[in-house]
C-alpha cells in the first residue's frame, strides 16, 4: 500500500518527503449503543474509509499541521506552547495526540481524511489513530494497542474538550479485515468475532441522515448523569453489575427516568453478548431482531433517537431490512440497516422517498465490510 499522493503534497507542502504514513480506519458499531460509559461490551468493526497521516522530524521544536481537508492551511505551533488552554480549530485533534505522548521535538504533519466528517462514522477517532500509529512509529515508543487507545482517548477528552468513551479509538486500533470487534469497556479486553455477511449476501447500509439536534452535547451528559446516579444509590460499581431482577426490585430507589435508563444500559449489553452468539452461528436473521430491540431500547428507554432516525430505521425495515437502528449519540447522526445486498439500490429509494415526504434534509448512505485496524502503510529511506 502507498499514498502516492499524500506524498507529494507532503513535499509541496512541506519541501520535503515524510519520514512515516499511517492509516487508520473509522467505524461503525454494530450494537451496544451509550453503554461504553457503563462499562458495558460493544460491538464495533473498523470501515474500509481511513485517515492517513505523514509525519516528518524536525530538528527544532516547531510544529507545523496540515490537512487536504483544510486547504492543506499550515497551522504553526510551538511544541512548548502546546496545552489543553491553547485555542485552536480542528488541528487540536492532532495537538491532543502530540501532548498526550510528550513528543521531545518538533514535526511536521499532513493529514488526508477519507472518512466523513461528522457522520457518525468517527473521523475524530481515525484521525487521533493515524496520528498516534505514525508517532509510535517515529519515536520508537513501542506503546501497545491498548496504551494508543487510552491515549488517543485522553487526547479527545482533555485535551479537545469532547467526552468520548473508549471505543472509537479502540476498533481504529484494533480491528481484524472480516470481523468485529467485541470490546469489554471494563478492562478493554477483546475478541474477534468474524462477521461474514458477504457470504450470506447480505450487507450493512449506513445512512447519514445529516440531521444534527442541538440536544446533542447536554443530552449525552444528562444520560451519563443519570446512569451515575443509578450507580451510586444501588451503591454498585456500574450498570454492569446490575441485572434486570435486580432493578426491577430497586424500583422505588430510584427516579423512573433513572429506571428507563439503566433498563437500556442492562438491556443492551444482553444484547452485545447475544448478538456475538447469532453472529457465530451466522443466525443473520436473529442479529436483525437484535438491532431491532436495541433501536426500540435507544428510542423509547434511553430516549436519545430523533424523527429523521426513526424514519430512516422504519423505512429500511419496510423496505425488507433484517434489522435497523440509531447508531452513535443521537439527536441526529446515523443509523444502520442489514440488508439483503441486492435490495441495496430499493432500500435507499425507499428511505430517500421517506426523507422527502417528511421534509428532511437528504441522507447520505455509505456502506463497507468490516476493514483492518491502524496500519503503518509507509516509511522513508
Ligand atoms: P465524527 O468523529 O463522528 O466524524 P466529530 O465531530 O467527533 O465527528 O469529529 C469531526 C471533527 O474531527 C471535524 O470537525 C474536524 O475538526 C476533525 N477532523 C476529522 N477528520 C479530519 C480531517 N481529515 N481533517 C481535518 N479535521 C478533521
Ligand atoms: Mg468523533
Amino acid at each position: 500500500m502507498s499514498n502516492s499522493h499524500l506524498d507529494k503534497s507532503f513535499v509541496e507542502i512541506f519541501g520535503e518527503t515524510p519520514d512515516v504514513i499511517a492509516g487508520a480506519p473509522g467505524r461503525v458499531n454494530l450494537i451496544g449503543e451509550h453503554i461504553d460509559y457503563s462499562d458495558g461490551f460493544v460491538l464495533p468493526f473498523a470501515i474500509a474509509d481511513r485517515t492517513y497521516a505523514a509525519v516528518r522530524k524536525r530538528s527544532d521544536r516547531i510544529l507545523r499541521i496540515a490537512s487536504m481537508q483544510r486547504h492543506n492551511n499550515v497551522v504553526t505551533v510551538n511544541l512548548n506552547d502546546v496545552s489543553p488552554n491553547l485555542k485552536g480549530q480542528w488541528e487540536r485533534y492532532v495537538l491532543g495526540v502530540i501532548w498526550g505522548m510528550q513528543i521531545p521535538h518538533g514535526i511536521d504533519v499532513l493529514i488526508d481524511g477519507h472518512v466523513p466528517l461528522g457522520a457518525g462514522l468517527s473521523s475524530s477517532a481515525a484521525l487521533e489513530c493515524s496520528v498516534a500509529t505514525a508517532l509510535n512509529d517515529l519515536f520508537s515508543y513501542g506503546f501497545n494497542l491498548e496504551q494508543l487507545a487510552r491515549l488517543t482517548q485522553k487526547a479527545e477528552n482533555e485535551y479537545v474538550g469532547v467526552p468520548c468513551g473508549i471505543m472509537d479509538q479502540s476498533v481504529s486500533l484494533m480491528a481484524q479485515r472480516g470481523s468485529a470487534l467485541l470490546l469489554d469497556c471494563r478492562d478493554l479486553t477483546t475478541k474477534n468475532v468474524e462477521f461474514d455477511v458477504a457470504s450470506s449476501g447480505l450487507e450493512l447500509l449506513i445512512i447519514d441522515t445529516q440531521a444534527h439536534h442541538s440536544l446533542t452535547d447536554g443530552g449525552y451528559a444528562e444520560r451519563r448523569a443519570s446512569c451515575d446516579s443509578v450507580v451510586k444509590k444501588l451503591g454498585i460499581r456500574s450498570m454492569r453489575e446490575l441485572t434486570i431482577a435486580q432493578l426491577e426490585t430497586s424500583k422505588e430507589l430510584i427516579t423512573v427516568t433513572e429506571y428507563f435508563r439503566a433498563k437500556h444500559a442492562v438491556t443492551e449489553i444482553a444484547r452485545v453478548l447475544k448478538a456475538v452468539e447469532v453472529i457465530e452461528r451466522k443466525d443473520f436473521a436473529e442479529l436483525g431482531q437484535l438491532l431491532n430491540a436495541s433501536h426500540a431500547s435507544l428510542r423509547d428507554d434511553y430516549d436519545v433517537s430523533c424523527p429523521e432516525l426513526n424514519v430512516a430505521v422504519d423505512a429500511s425495515i419496510s423496505a425488507g431490512a433484517l434489522g435497523a437502528r440509531m447508531v452513535g449519540g443521537g439527536f441526529g447522526g446515523s443509523a444502520i440497516a442489514l440488508i439483503k445486498a441486492s435490495h441495496s439500490h430499493e432500500t435507499i429509494k425507499k428511505i430517500e422517498t421517506s426523507f422527502t415526504q417528511n421534509s428532511f434534509k437528504a441522507p447520505r448512505f455509505f456502506t463497507s465490510l468490516p476493514s483492518q485496524g491502524a496500519e503503518i502503510i509507509q516509511r522513508g529511506l
